[in-house]
């Protein structure tokens, strides 16, 4: 029997993945995801969907206020708006010291012409988080800014790639790649998959799909945890971090707090697992109290930590492969992939429909990890 034929084989169903297959598809493309499990299985059903400009490095907050943008009108994307809510970002500073630190990166943003993220006193502060603790002095802040419903956004994502005619095929782990031809041959255990290109959004995993198309790509793992409360009254409506310490607080719509904020576990790619450590969650739980006075009694129900690829700067690769024709890159997102989705999903589209893109990647390319050796 001959391998089906398709436009592009995306390998990996998590939110880059399936965001890609819905940019290229809605260009008419025959575009078939391969998934290892199902739909969010690693990061993208780990993740705290924060929507995050604020203290993006310079080298892709271009691409994160386009994708802010989006999450603006995710609804003409996907048909919801992913519960999303544009409550702002915040990052507070507890010492004098901390707030020099985040005036000097507003001003250096304002002189390089970006107004995104503003700097606010502690009037301002106390009005947007009445419960904060009287010692924070000040913050910078991002008001476009918010966080989602990463549940919803698979869904989303998902049944709009499906409508747009995309091929899911779930629980079918990727083994190989091979030239056939002008084409690749996508090997799995379950058959074999032939087309002119393949984008790589294997997630923690990509730099193994990417070697066996000869990119060695150095590649580390993160191990991002989270925890989950009870469910309080309205208290809280931003995001909120602070200099200096992982935390990334947050309320939900159903009232729990979502604490976390580059807290690691211990990660374990070969048995696809990431174990949650008590001790550093208590860290997180720590700042927490320290800046929320009036949540530390109250219960934490469920922790959990999810894998993700981790780049040497921390920075995704997002572009063509260096050696093999027809390859494409998405992957390394390194902890805030989650606000790139629709506009890394629209430019991968780009790349594979025309070979190139006007959106800024030079930054992001591949080789800058590979010893300038392709
Ligand atoms: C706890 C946590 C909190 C986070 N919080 C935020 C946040 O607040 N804001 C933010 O912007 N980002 C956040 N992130 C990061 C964000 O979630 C990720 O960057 C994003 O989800 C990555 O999506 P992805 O599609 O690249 O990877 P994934 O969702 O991991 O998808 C990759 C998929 O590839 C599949 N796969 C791998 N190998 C193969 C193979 N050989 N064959 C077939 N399939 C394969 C895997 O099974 C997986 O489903 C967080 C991440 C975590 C873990």
């Amino acid at each position: 029997m001959s391998a089906p034929i398709f436009d592009v084989v995306v390998i990996g169903g998590g939110l880059h993945g399936l965001s890609a297959a819905l940019h290229i598809a809605r260009q008419g493309k025959r575009v078939v995801v391969i998934e290892r499990h199902w739909t969010g299985r690693h990061a993208s059903g780990a993740t705290a969907a924060g929507v995050r400009t604020l203290n993006r490095d310079r080298r892709e907050l271009d691409l994160s206020l386009e994708a802010l943008d989006m999450w603006h009108n995710m609804a003409a994307l996907v048909g919801d708006d992913c519960g999303f809510h544009a409550h702002g970002q915040i990052c507070v500073a507890e010492t004098e010291q901390g707030l020099a630190k985040l005036a000097t990166r507003v001003e250096g943003l304002r002189a390089a012409g970006y107004t995104h993220e503003e700097l606010i006193d502690a009037a301002e502060l106390r009005r947007l988080l009445p419960a904060l603790s009287p010692h924070c002095v000040g913050a910078s802040m991002v008001r476009r800014d918010g966080a989602a419903d990463p549940h919803r956004a698979l869904r989303a994502f998902r049944a709009s790639a499906e409508a747009a005619g995309v091929t899911l095929v779930e629980h079918c782990a990727v083994m190989d790649l091979r030239r056939q031809g002008a084409d690749w041959c996508v090997v799995t255990e379950r058959g074999e998959w032939v087309a002119p290109a393949v984008v790589n959004a294997a997630g923690a995993w990509s730099a193994r799909i990417a070697a066996m198309a000869g990119d060695e790509i150095p590649l580390d793992t993160k191990s991002s945890m989270m925890m989950v409360s009870e469910r309080l009254r309205p208290f809280i409506k931003p995001v909120v971090a602070i200099v200096g310490r992982s935390l990334s607080f947050k309320q939900s719509d159903q009232g729990t707090l979502v604490i976390g904020g580059g807290l690691q576990g211990t990660p374990n790619l070969e048995r696809e697992t990431s174990t949650a450590r008590m001790r550093v969650l208590a860290k997180g739980a720590h700042a927490a109290t320290d800046l929320f006075p009036m949540v530390r009694d109250i219960r934490i129900v469920r922790v959990w930590a999810g894998l993700e690829a981790k780049t040497e700067d921390l920075l995704p690769v997002v572009g063509p492969s260096p050696n093999a024709p027809g390859l494409f890159h998405a992957f390394g997102f390194s902890g805030h992939g989650f606000e790139l989705v629709p506009v890394v999903g629209a430019l991968m589209a780009d790349l594979v429909l025309r070979g190139s893109t006007s959106r800024p990647i030079e930054a992001l390319q591949a080789t800058r990890l590979m010893g300038g050796q392709p």
